[in-house]
């Protein structure tokens, strides 16, 4: 009788208990794949310790009923362990490519999957008796029967299964990882080919450890996945999960944690502390869905705010933990020495019913709660979904790139009262934008999300064109107008190609530059300033003004006051709003004194009353100097072109 070559599986042994431990040691992802083939790993190894076990026994006793108790041991454990490898692979492959609830669903594939594995665990448990799979003779020797052919059928079921899985998934499953599995199919195959030809060589399960070193390898799901700094999924992984959730029209539900006050308890704690914070509460959020046996992934998507993943549609078993998690926000929490309070939104979003897409899903998850009123109860996004503000911040980027396509833009524009000429001088060009189906939409509201989008550069090469031709096709003498001022966006300035493009639609127009005024706000001064600094002053050499927005409002940088070549600073509204209030109308007074000490005209914008505008009005004979320009429905609202050109020339 010829030696069994044990060797294979020795290596098959040791390479696997190497990966057991590993898995068990290294911090990593918990969830199915990841158990499945730590699961895979053990039956393996367990197959291998069969096998190696027998393969022992027959090679050392030559007789005897110990050695055939031993033999028959080694190979019931190593038959019982082999015939699950295949279809835990199968499931692995299920979990790992996120489409678990498909094969869950699947009612046929759950039956054909448990038959196979009952079929084969009676056909080796009757085996004692009837002898289909093996038998160990008298001089312990292992000798295969007819019905071993069964598992070479049903490991072949399962590896074309498999197989099924990679094909019709291919889209989901990235290429290479179909590629490696691909590749492990000749490798298993040749080892349990060879397997079957030359029973003494047992390579077969070394065949397998080597297909689960590349399962461990290229498919695993890695502890990079996790954010080091607040223990959650990092939102990379996210986008992932999520695209390939929507792709596969895989019913969701998001719960949505944003700590608002997140930038204040960074100041609060540092950033160590902060840091802890955020952990802590990747904890809590972890244990309260645990507590309620909710299968969830905790995303982290930065800015404080966290998002619950689960597969669990049923939004009745979100909502109690979406309940407890407000009621956990809500209590003081201690880090370190610190007690900190926080402040925390939560909503609870269905997929695909509410929304269906990655970028909507990315733009309402870090703005949700700006969207929705202002509320520490947990909101219901269905709830919302009629709301006409709501709907209209989730639905922009299609209503901007609609209106961009269709034109549906307008510009306004609302006169500049001269306090010193008592006459209309200038105007304000105001973009206006009208959907279909809402109507108007406020600039407030669609400027800052398209500066967040990125369409703000289309939108401003619009209102570039729109205003130039404008002050193309109007004699503004005529109308006695000195300019018309234009706002600039932030992400406007910093534009690398800004200038040429406005020198050459100005020249192509063939206007002059001194009748263009342009309006930056003191947030894009902030950016860049060596872009912006560039940008303006090469505009201004070219004879184009600039007005500084929105005076006072965020930080007041004087210095870019000073270090810009601004002819005009235009006080914020915010400003007249408190004028009754006397501190402001010192404030009001010495900010007009000293702009128009340093040579800048004054503009105060949003008046609304005529008492407003003659205390403004008024300053100049108090003062050396005052407020020269007044902007504000009191005197006028922005006007669409016509209506705009003949109220200028009715106040001619
Ligand atoms: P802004 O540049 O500070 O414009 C002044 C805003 O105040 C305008 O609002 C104007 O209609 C409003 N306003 C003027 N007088 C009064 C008043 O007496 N009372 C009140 N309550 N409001 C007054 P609008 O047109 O809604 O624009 C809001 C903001 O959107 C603008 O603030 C500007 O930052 C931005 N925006 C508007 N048009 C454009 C544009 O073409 N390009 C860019 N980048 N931003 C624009
Ligand atoms: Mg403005
Ligand atoms: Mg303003």
């Amino acid at each position: 009788m010829m030696n069994k070559i044990i060797y294979f599986d020795i290596c098959a042994f040791i390479i696997l208990v190497i990966f057991i431990c590993s898995m068990l040691l290294k911090r990593q992802v918990r969830d199915r794949a990841n158990s499945l083939l730590l699961l895979i790993i053990e039956i393996t190894t367990l197959a291998t310790v069969g096998d190696f076990m027998a393969a022992f026994v027959e090679n050392t006793y030559e007789s005897g009923r110990l050695g055939m108790i031993l033999a028959n041991a080694g190979n019931y454990l190593y038959f019982g362990a082999h015939n699950l490898i295949f279809p835990t692979c199968v499931l692995y492959l299920y979990a790992t490519a996120d489409i678990w609830h498909i094969f869950k669903q699947n009612k046929k594939a759950v039956t054909v999957w448990w038959s196979i594995i009952a079929v084969d665990s009676v056909v080796l448990l009757l085996n004692p008796l009837l002898h289909w799979v093996f038998i160990i003779n008298e001089n312990v020797d292992y000798i295969r029967r007819p019905g071993i052919v069964l598992y070479y059928v049903s490991g072949s079921i399962f590896g074309i299964w498999g197989l099924y899985i990679i094909l019709k998934f291919r889209d989901i499953l990235k290429r290479d990882k179909i590629i490696t599995i691909i590749i492990l199919y000749p490798i298993i195959i040749s080892a349990v080919v060879i397997q079957a030809i030359w029973p003494d060589c047992l390579v077969e399960l070394l065949g397998i450890a080597i297909a689960v070193l590349f399962f461990m390898i290229v498919l695993q799901r890695h502890e990079y996945q996790i954010d080091p700094i607040t223990g959650a999924m990092k939102y990379t992984t996210s986008v992932d999960r999520i695209t390939t959730l929507f792709k596969m029209h895989k019913p969701i539900t998001v719960v949505i944690v944003k700590v608002v006050n997140h930038s204040n308890l960074r100041l609060y704690l540092g950033q160590r502390l902060y840091n802890e914070y955020l952990h802590m509460q990747t904890n809590a959020l972890s244990n309260i869905a645990y507590r309620h046996n909710y299968p969830v992934d905790v995303f982290y998507f930065s800015n404080g705010t966290y998002a619950y993943l689960s597969d669990e549609y049923d939004i009745n078993k979100a909502i109690p933990v979406a309940e407890e998690v407000k009621e956990y926000m809500q209590k003081p929490l201690e880090v370190d020495d610190f007690t900190v309070l926080t402040d925390a939104r939560i909503c609870v979003v269905r997929c695909p019913e509410d929304i269906d897409e990655f970028s909507t899903m990315f733009t309402f998850v870090t703005t949700f709660h700006e969207t929705m009123e202002d509320t520490k109860d947990v909101v219901l996004y269905m709830e919302h979904r009629n709301d006409r503000n709501f709907m209209i911040r989730n639905e922009m980027d299609e209503i901007l790139s609609e209106a961009l396509k269709e034109n549906l833009f307008e510009m306004y524009y609302q006169p500049i009262y001269s306090t010193v000429e008592d006459r209309f001088v200038s105007a304000e060009a105001l973009i206006r934008l009208k959907n279909p189906k809402y109507g108007f939409i406020s600039p407030g509201i669609f400027i800052p999300m398209a500066e967040n989008s990125g369409a703000i550069h289309e939108i401003g090469d619009y209102v570039f064109n729109a205003v130039f031709d404008f002050i193309a096709k109007y004699d503004l003498n005529e109308l006695g107008l000195k300019y018309i001022e234009l706002n600039l966006s932030a992400s406007q300035c910093i534009e690398v190609d800004l200038v040429d493009k406005i020198l050459h639609m100005i020249a192509t127009k063939g206007i002059d530059a001194s009748r263009v005024s342009l309006e930056i706000t003191e947030t894009a001064a902030d950016i860049n300033p060596t872009v912006v600094d560039a940008n303006v002053q090469r505009l201004y050499k070219e004879g184009i003004r600039f007005a500084l927005d929105d005076y006072g409002t965020g930080y007041s940088n004087i210095r870019r006051v000073t270090s810009l070549p601004v002819e005009q600073v235009k006080l914020d509204k915010s400003f007249v709003d408190e004028i009754d209030n006397p501190q402001m109308w010192i404030v009001i007074q010495d900010t007009i004194a000293m702009l128009r000490e340093m040579g800048k005209e004054v503009l105060v914008e949003g008046v609304e009353t005529e008492e407003v505008a003659n205390k403004l009005t008024a300053i100049k004979t108090d003062l050396l100097q005052g407020c020269e320009l007044i902007q504000g429905f009191y005197f006028c609202k922005p006007l669409p072109e016509e209506e705009f050109v003949e109220f200028i020339r009715s106040r001619l």
